[in-house]
């Protein structure tokens, strides 16, 4: 395949993680026969130095028109004090908006290897844990009207959470289509004791359900989904979710991991097109030292060459060369505990060594 890959390194450790990412990428054309053109665009901080503006226009002409995006991270003390439209983060918004990506998948897995990591008790996750939360991105309270009023008490600000349901329908089957591949068991997390719009997302969810025999699929309040994801995060495997309850369940699965610095994302739109990025920030306390893990940004890549490319094999080499990497005891610096431990490029080559 010929594939053309849009770069958004941002600030940070961004560059450096999404070198990496690419060397990854480059080896695996080699040894698969496809081809991958990769061009650079500015987005966040650098973008603001540059064009005076974190998303320009030529930034998402980029995106639109490439087969898919890989992203670093932006943001920075620097840009810190300017004023919110013109803050570097601003442009993680409009670049999923221009893109139309409604799916937001985050897994959360705990690598065997990493076991030692994970804030949980021993007992409690014995047998580790992978689940892949679905959460829709461009609907909810964060899209919502809006605004400030005067009321009975004075001053009063509102949000509103609203889901039509075309949203919910769209991303309850991206979520049984990816529960139907993985261990074949969805849980649906709402509020429907207390919303309206978590009562229509019961609804349509169970609806789809119909079309999904071989999906087992449950619902669940969301004060208890956090709460069980601490007490047992086995039971899940596939979770989809709001706007607003996917950002902080998808913390909180992530923290569980203990290790931000290993989890990719995804975001998806209709097309086979997406946005490719590690869960962590841009890292600025210890950019440019060669210090950053760049695994979350390696298995972004991988999961680009699975859910756009459809290169499974391709994708499950990345995949296997990490654990290979971790099973054999090599860290970089935020694993490693003030043992030995790998700079950035040189856990890149282990990995490459690996596929
Ligand atoms: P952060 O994720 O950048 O860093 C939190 C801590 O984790 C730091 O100690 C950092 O050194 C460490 N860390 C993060 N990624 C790592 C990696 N790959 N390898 C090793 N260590 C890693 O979060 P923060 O400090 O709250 O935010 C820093 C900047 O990033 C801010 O400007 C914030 O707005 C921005 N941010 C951007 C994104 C994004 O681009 N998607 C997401 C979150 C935060």
């Amino acid at each position: 395949m010929n594939l053309n890959i849009a770069l958004l390194k941002g600030d940070g450790i961004g560059p450096e993680i999404v070198d990496s990412a690419v060397r990854v990428l480059e080896v695996i054309g080699e040894k698969y026969g496809h081809k991958f053109t990769f061009t650079p665009y500015d987005i966040g901080g650098c973008a603001i130095d540059k064009h005076g503006m974190p998303l320009p226009e030529e930034t998402v002409k980029g995106c639109l028109e490439a087969d898919s995006v890989l992203l670093g991270a932006v943001g920075g003390p620097k840009w810190d004090t300017l004023p919110g439209n013109m803050r570097p983060e601003k442009a993680l918004l409009g670049i999923r908006a221009a893109m139309n990506l409604f799916t937001n998948l985050r897994p959360a897995k705990l690598y065997p290897a990493l076991k030692d990591e994970c804030p949980l008790r021993a007992d409690i996750v014995e047998n580790g844990f992978d689940i892949m939360i679905v959460r829709e991105l461009t609907g909810g309270i964060y899209f919502g009207e809006r605004g400030m009023r005067e009321g009975k008490y004075g001053e009063e600000a509102y949000d509103t959470e609203c889901y039509s349901r075309m949203e919910i329908e769209r991303i309850a089957r991206v979520a049984f289509e990816s529960a139907k591949k993985r261990r074949g068991k969805l849980i649906s997390i709402d509020k429907a004791n207390v919303l309206e719009s978590s009562r229509l997302w019961r609804k349509v969810v169970h609806e789809i359900a119909e079309e999904y025999p071989e999906v087992e699929c449950t619902d669940m309040l969301v004060d208890n989904a956090a709460m069980q994801l601490v007490r047992n995060p086995a039971q899940f495997d596939v979770i989809v979710t709001s706007n607003m309850f996917g950002d902080i369940l998808s913390d909180e699965a992530s923290q569980i991991t203990g290790s931000i610095g290993m989890l990719p994302s995804a975001s998806l739109n209709e097309t086979t097109k997406g946005l490719y990025e590690p869960i962590h920030g841009s890292a600025p306390d210890i950019a440019g030292q060669n210090k950053a893990n760049p695994i979350a940004t390696i298995l972004s890549g991988a999961m680009m060459l699975l859910y756009s490319f459809n290169l499974a094999k391709e994708s499950e080499a990345i995949v296997k060369a990490v654990d290979k990497v971790l099973e054999a005891g090599y860290r970089t610096a935020d694993l490693a505990h003030g043992a030995e431990s790998l700079g950035t490029k040189e856990i890149t080559d282990k990995i490459i060594e690996c596929i």
